[in-house]
């Protein structure tokens, strides 16, 4: 938290008015991504199944005031916007959870070198704010053991080869039968997929993957 946030009220990171992190009036204007009536069935543009992954769900489209809160929380140093973003998130979780069961929420893992330089993993604070939200664990089964590229501008084959031995199961990790995967930002299913393959090597019998925000 900078300075300057201490000192003024905060303003959201939507609009910009004051008074809230993310104002009502940004959270109600934010899109559900893809329609509800389909959003389980893999032709749906807010749901990939994968190879490892069960199903993978995101919450929201990354557009406008949404895009704008993501984009500080991951850039702008705004860790408390975790809170709010992952209520936003929550009715489509409890939709997932529905399917899945109840299910301890596994952070997508930061490399070190790039949690020492943002001072957090976004991803880590939208589990467990979403933990808190919907009575769950978040538990830090995973570590990324090499710093990938950028994904952003690679294709789908070559994030999956970016990512392969991302991954690998934290020390002493005895996973539990079914978890959900917990990213920020879901584009391709490439990192929910590389997650979930060491998840499931390591005895994970289901995984399933869960974002904010579905970036298409
Ligand atoms: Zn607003």
């Amino acid at each position: 938290m900078g300075f300057a946030d201490l000192l003024l009220p905060p303003a959201c990171a939507g609009c910009g008015r004051y008074g809230t992190l993310l104002c009502s009036a940004c959270q109600r204007i934010m899109r559900p991504a893809g329609s509800p009536a389909d959003r389980f069935l893999g032709s749906d543009s807010g749901t990939v199944i994968g190879e490892h992954l069960v199903l993978a769900m995101a919450a929201l489209e990354y557009e406008g005031a949404l895009r704008r809160a993501m984009q500080r929380l991951k850039y702008g140093g705004a860790a408390r916007l975790a809170g709010p973003l992952a209520i936003a998130a929550l009715p489509v979780l409890a939709r997932l959870l529905q399917v899945s069961g109840p299910a301890p929420l596994v952070p997508v893992p930061l490399h070190p070198h790039r949690l020492r330089a943002r001072g957090y993993n976004q991803a880590q604070l939208l589990a467990s704010a979403l933990a808190h939200g919907a009575g769950l664990r978040s538990l830090d089964l995973l570590v990324r053991t090499h710093a990938t590229e950028r994904q952003h501008r690679l294709s789908r084959v070559a994030r999956l080869h970016n990512l392969r031995d991302a991954f690998s199961m934290a020390a002493e990790a005895r996973p539990p039968p079914v978890v959900i995967v917990v990213d920020d930002i879901l584009t391709t299913s490439a990192t929910l997929e590389a997650c979930a393959g060491v998840l499931r090597s390591a005895g994970v019998d289901r995984v399933y993957g869960f974002a904010i925000a579905r970036e298409v």
